[in-house]
């Protein structure tokens, strides 16, 4: 970072501080819906605490937990963030503040984008018009045009990502708003949706999964990327494993449930994958969000004040004395665990490809 727009930052962050601090006069208990007593997936009362964590990637205040289901496996957010919460803890994550250093990494996900067209192309005819929800800025339409010409793409995110991602030129039409909305609007719209890591961020994947269906031809394809819970990372790296993202990630969903409400949901699932949805950072997040729990902050607007000299030149030090811990890291990702990710379980994510029944309606059973 150059001094100029250092500068800038700081400038920036000052304006936020005072907006922070009225937001968070009263604590965080404001942002939190009251503690389920019932999975939301399947309904069962049989629940176990599975994490406990903090915001390790804003350093937000607020605390948040995770329950495992007993009864289906599923893992979600409780108690769960209400909509306060959840404008609080998303604000200057995508956009504002943290647009600018998120724009960077998803510039460098070309690779990932390809797979997930590769994904889809055998179960493709030929051309089809394609809905990518949860768009961002259509990083992913705009590598994806490449890997499918025959294919026109739109995106839908709630933000104003996909007004930009419209006016960049990266998708034919950005729709600003929820799937659910649009799907009541245009039914029947699209041959091919795709939710890449954003089913986890909602507060009701059912919903989703029916809008899904309602927004798709008949015949048409539904492509998911989730991170999967039932990694091994999951378990070795504990609070440490970067999918858990706390406090944006909801429901964490197990391939096999997800598999069967697929089903009841009037779809058939073509294809499961591991190893082709896994990102290999693992290891590298982990040792980033360690040494960021161990240095002191840089200056967050969400902090009471910013920090001074000493407390500056603390974190350098740390970061500066992380960085043979993160290249071993990531070299440790990209050449040891990859190769093995899916055959040792340890990938953070699976796909799922399925069709939408040509009848509109669920499967009859047998
Ligand atoms: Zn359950």
């Amino acid at each position: 970072m150059n001094a100029v727009s250092r500068e800038d930052r700081t400038l920036r962050v000052a304006a936020l501080r005072a907006a922070y601090r009225e937001e968070l006069a009263e604590g965080t208990d404001a942002f939190f819906a009251p503690r389920a007593r019932a999975c939301p997936w399947c309904g069962s009362n049989r629940l176990t605490g599975r994490l406990h964590t903090a915001d390790l990637l804003q350093h937000k205040p607020g605390a948040f937990e995770l329950d495992r289901c007993d009864a289906c496996g599923h893992v979600f957010q409780n108690p769960r963030l209400n909509e306060r919460g959840l404008a609080f803890y998303y604000r200057d994550f995508y956009d504002g503040l943290g647009e600018e250093k998120l724009g960077g990494v998803f510039d460098g996900r070309a690779a990932a984008y390809r797979s997930r067209a590769e994904s889809v192309r055998p179960h493709l005819g030929g051309a089809a018009e394609w809905l990518d929800v949860g768009t961002g800025h259509g990083h992913f339409c705009e590598t994806a045009r490449a890997v499918l010409p025959a294919v026109a793409f739109d995106g839908i995110d709630r933000t104003d990502g996909a007004d930009l991602a419209e006016r960049a030129g990266r998708v034919r039409r950005g729709h600003r708003g929820s799937l659910p909305e649009l799907a009541a609007r245009q039914p029947g719209s699209y041959d091919v949706v795709s939710m890449f890591h954003c089913l986890e961020h909602c507060t009701s994947p059912q919903r989703e999964l029916e809008a899904a269906h309602a927004v798709l031809r008949p015949g048409g394809l539904l492509v998911i990327d989730v991170p999967d819970p039932e990694s091994r990372f999951a378990r070795l790296l504990g609070r440490w494993w970067l999918p858990w993202l706390q406090p944006q990630h909801l429901h964490l969903v197990p391939a096999g449930n997800l598999r069967r409400r697929l089903a009841e949901c009037g779809f058939t699932v073509l294809a499961e994958e591991h190893a082709e949805a896994h990102d290999p950072v693992d290891l590298l997040a982990a040792v980033w969000s360690a040494l960021n729990a161990v240095a002191p902050r840089e200056d967050l607007p969400w902090l009471d004040a910013p920090p001074g000299a000493g407390r500056r030149a603390l974190r350098t030090a740390v970061m500066i004395a992380g960085v043979p811990l993160l290249l071993a890291a990531a070299v440790l990702d990209r050449v040891v665990v990859r190769p093995f990710a899916g055959p040792l379980r340890l990938a953070n994510a699976y796909r799922l490809v399925a069709r939408r029944d040509a009848d509109g309606g669920p499967p009859t059973p047998g």
